[in-house]
């Protein structure tokens, strides 16, 4: 089905300024209308009023785990667990085994993308090879294969001058580094905060200068090269200070923010939460409030998931052991929803969701020298013309998060048992209903 009519709700769309209750009609696959449909051709149909209506969510930070983690995730319950959260659009990480670092493998993630035809899954490329820190990937032979991005996510890169050859090499694809900022000598894997509560558990923290430090670092190596670099998973206010001036200083970066850095604080771990472990950790109110300001003043670019799946062994266990990660991609947008009850708008939640992301993809102060993107046209905006991705979701309706219902393999959430609003009802990629909620009717 490639013609679909969604009726009556509110459309928007951040990227064309709109915010307005109409129709939404897709023809052959394509945007082709917004506004008020006159109906004299037969396209099934969906009655939307109520709910919103925007450009499908995109998401530059997942963890897909194929291959090699498979007890973890899949390409496909990732793809799966995306498209039930309303991301068309997803980057997986390249920390598999074998690790995404050379064109073979950025192959086969499109590969199994592409027989499991759930949510658009665009392969981002090891910045080194087997991410070790020390020889960088055939940086142009990635791009050429179709990866999106370069990141060592996981872990940092620790030599400066591997980092300022990666900055100065990139350039040649124009494509971003995704950058884990983590000096690992102070945080030596610890697992939360190092501060208050950590002192309350008499758990051993990592500050929030480990974050700092090397985000500063890789600022001035971003300077001295011109290459691009996007700052991963911001945690800290000190971080968010750091971004603001470079991008002052005309620097070309950008960072994102995950959904439950935004609303959540170290506090969660008060019971030795081992869902709430994550890295970076969670960290102070005064933290979390200026990402959300940070967020609405537009140093941050983009929301992203940090979408990590556990199995449930890794998570059951004692704290200083667990794994980090949150299984991020089926709660993101109830989660951030309840951010707009008092904090934020809704359509800056949407734009850091939509072209927040896709600008990022799309390029940052320099176009691509000479290779043809693997994007599709029109991505984060419901542009007519353009493939219909689209998101449609019931900003009123709860739930009740229950672990074992997600399509991801990964249960481990810090949301669990909690009723929230807001769910995903239908999710089109490429005007193909990819995902339908059972409460929802297609007429005709
Ligand atoms: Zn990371």
């Amino acid at each position: 089905m490639k013609n679909l009519v969604i009726l009556g709700g509110r459309i928007v769309d951040p990227s064309q300024e709109i915010d307005q209750v109409g129709d939404l009609v897709i023809k052959e696959g394509k945007v082709g209308f917004l506004g008020r449909a006159t109906l004299n051709e037969d396209y099934p149909r969906i009655h939307a009023g109520g709910m919103v209506v925007t450009p499908g969510f995109i998401d530059l930070h997942s963890h897909l785990r194929e291959p090699g983690f498979e007890e973890e995730e899949t390409i496909a319950s990732g793809a799966e667990a995306a498209i039930r959260g309303g991301f068309t659009t997803i980057c997986c990480m390249p920390n598999t085994n074998p690790p995404i670092d050379n064109p073979g493998m950025v192959e086969y993630v499109k590969q199994r993308a592409r027989e499991c035809n759930k949510a658009r899954v665009f392969p981002i490329g090891c910045i080194t090879q087997g991410q070790g820190g020390e020889r960088i990937v055939e940086m142009v032979s990635l791009a050429r294969a179709g990866v999106v991005a370069f990141s060592d996510d996981g872990r940092p890169v620790r030599s400066s001058e591997v980092m300022r050859h990666a900055l100065e090499y990139s350039l040649l694809t124009s494509l971003p580094l995704i950058d884990h900022c983590e000096d690992i000598e102070l945080t030596h894997g610890t697992a939360m905060n190092e501060g208050r509560m950590a002192k309350i558990l008499g758990l051993e923290g990592a500050p929030a200068e480990a974050e700092e430090i090397m985000v500063f670092r890789d600022i001035a190596l971003a300077k001295l090269t011109g290459g691009r670099i996007h700052i991963a998973h911001v945690s800290t206010q000190g971080t968010l200070k750091l971004v603001q001036r470079a991008k002052e200083e005309g620097i070309d970066i950008t960072c994102e923010v995950t959904p439950h850095h935004l609303l959540l604080t170290e506090d969660k771990i008060a019971d030795y939460n081992t869902k709430a472990k994550i890295n970076p950790p969670l960290r102070t109110e005064k933290d979390r409030e200026k990402l959300v300001e940070g967020l609405k003043q537009g140093i941050i670019d983009a929301i992203a998931t940090d979408h990590s799946p556990r199995s449930y062994e890794e998570k059951a266990c004692e704290f200083d052991l667990a794994f980090f990660g949150i299984s991020g991609l089926e709660t993101a947008l109830p989660s951030l929803l309840k951010l707009t009850e008092e904090e934020v708008e809704l359509k800056t939640l949407i734009e850091k969701l939509t072209m927040g992301p896709a600008s990022i993809l799309k390029g940052g102060k320099k176009p691509p020298l000479f290779l043809p993107s693997p994007l599709p046209p029109g991505m984060g905006m419901l542009k007519v013309g353009a493939p219909a991705d689209v998101t449609v979701f019931d900003p009123q309706k709860e739930w009740v998060v229950n672990p074992a219902e997600f399509s991801s393999k990964g249960k481990n959430t810090p949301w669990e048992g909690e009723t929230v609003k807001g769910k995903v009802m239908l999710t089109v990629v490429g005007g193909e209903i990819a995902y339908i909620d059972p409460s929802l009717e297609v007429e005709g």
